[in-house]
C-alpha cells in the first residue's frame, strides 16, 4: 500500500553514528550528550564550553558502552531485506583508528568473540535460509574485493575450488564456519604481506560482497547483493607533509569519498542526475546505490580531544547524506 511505499523511499538511506570507547592512554572527551532519538553534542576541547558545543543528528547514534549485538539489531532489519530481493549497501565511514574495522569484521587478533556485522550479518542469512528451505531454497556466495588508488583488486584467491578466473573470487558458503575459514584465509592472507599492506588496508575500500540466489517452488528466482564496505579512512594529509605516492594515495581516497558523498547525496535528494561514473567504488556499487536499494552509512568517530578536527569533519560529511 501507499503507506508502506512512502515509508519505504524513506527508509532508504540511513546514517547511524557510531562512537568508540577510549583507549588507553587517550585523555579528553569530545562527547557531550549522546541521545537514544539518534542527536549527538560534541565539544570542541579547545573552546569554553557554551561556545564550543556542536549538536549533529542522525537516524542512530551508538555511544561507547553499546555492543556489537546492539549495533547489529538495529542493522537485521535491511540484512533480511536482502533475502527478499533488496540490494543492500552497509558502509563504515571514519579516520583511521575510529572502529570502523571493529563495526564489520570485530576486534583485532582474530577473536570470535564480539564479531562483527559481516559475520552477524552471514549468520542471519543463513539461519533465514534454513528457516524459509521448504518456500525457497537459496544460494550464498561471496566475494571479498579492495579498491586502492581506484584500482580494483581480488583480496582473497584460494583457487582450489575449481572456479574459473573471472568467478575465482565468488565462495559458495553454507555456514558460518565456511566464512570464518574465508575470513581466516583474508586475514593471513594480510598478515603475510607484511605491515605494508596492514598500513595499507586503512587506505584501501575493502568490499564484502555477499550474493543471494534464490529460487521459490513455482520456479521463480530472485538475485541480491549485500555489500559490506570497509572505507578507507577519511583523514585529511598535510599537503606539506606528503609527497608521492602518499600523497597520490590520498588524492585518490579523498576523491572517492567525496564522490560517494555525492552519489549518496543526490540519492537522498531525489536528483535526477546520480554522478556514480566519477568512481570506482561508486561504479562498482550502482546497482545496490538508489533504486530500490537500501543504505546504511556507519560514521565512526573517536571520542578523544586530539582527534576533534576529524570528527566534525566525519559528523558534517554524514549529516550530509542523511
Ligand atoms: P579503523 O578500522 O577505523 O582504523 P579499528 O576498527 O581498527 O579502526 O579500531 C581501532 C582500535 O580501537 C582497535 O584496536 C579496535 O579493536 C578498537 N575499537 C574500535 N571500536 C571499538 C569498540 N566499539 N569497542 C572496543 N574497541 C574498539
Ligand atoms: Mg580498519
Amino acid at each position: 500500500n501507499l503507506y508502506n511505499m512512502v515509508q519505504d523511499l524513506k527508509g532508504n538511506i540511513r546514517v547511524y553514528c557510531r562512537i568508540r570507547p577510549i583507549i588507553a592512554g587517550e585523555k579528553s572527551n569530545v562527547i557531550d550528550f549522546v541521545g537514544n532519538d539518534g542527536s549527538l553534542m560534541i565539544l570542541d576541547p579547545l573552546k569554553p564550553k557554551k561556545d564550543g558545543r556542536k549538536m549533529f543528528q542522525f537516524n542512530r547514534v551508538f555511544g561507547p558502552t553499546a555492543t556489537q549485538d546492539e549495533v547489529y539489531n538495529d542493522t537485521q532489519p535491511l540484512i533480511r531485506s536482502v533475502m527478499d530481493g533488496y540490494n543492500v549497501c552497509i558502509f563504515a565511514y571514519g579516520q583511521t583508528g575510529s572502529g570502523k574495522t571493529y563495526t564489520m569484521t570485530g576486534p583485532s587478533g582474530g577473536s570470535t568473540k564480539d564479531m562483527g556485522i559481516n559475520y552477524l550479518a552471514l549468520n542471519d542469512l543463513f539461519q533465514m535460509s534454513r528457516k524459509r528451505k521448504e518456500v525457497i531454497s537459496y544460494d550464498i556466495q561471496v566475494q571479498m574485493v579492495e579498491i586502492y588508488n581506484e584500482q580494483l583488486e581480488i583480496r582473497s584467491c584460494s583457487g582450489d575450488n575449481g572456479l574459473s578466473l573471472p568467478d575465482a573470487k565468488r565462495y559458495s558458503v553454507k555456514s558460518t564456519a565456511d566464512v570464518l575459514n574465508l575470513m581466516k584465509f583474508g586475514e593471513v592472507n594480510r598478515v603475510v604481506s607484511s605491515t605494508a599492506i596492514n598500513n595499507r588496508s586503512s587506505r584501501s575500500h575493502s568490499i564484502l560482497t555477499v550474493h543471494v540466489h534464490g529460487k521459490d517452488i513455482s520456479g521463480s528466482t530472485l538475485h541480491s547483493c549485500l555489500h559490506l564496505v570497509d572505507l578507507a579512512g577519511s583523514e585529511r594529509v598535510d599537503k606539506s607533509e606528503v609527497t608521492g605516492d602518499r600523497l597520490k594515495e590520498a588524492q585518490y581516497i579523498n576523491k572517492s569519498l567525496s564522490c560517494l558523498g555525492d552519489v549518496i547525496t543526490a540519492l537522498a535528494q531525489r536528483n535526477s542526475h546520480v554522478p556514480y561514473r566519477n568512481s570506482k567504488l561508486t561504479l562498482l556499487l550502482q546497482d545496490s546505490l538508489g533504486g530500490h536499494a537500501k543504505t546504511l552509512m556507519f560514521a565512526h568517530v573517536s571520542p578523544e580531544g586530539d582527534s576533534f578536527g576529524e570528527t566534525i569533519s566525519t559528523l558534517k560529511f554524514a549529516q550530509r547524506v542523511s
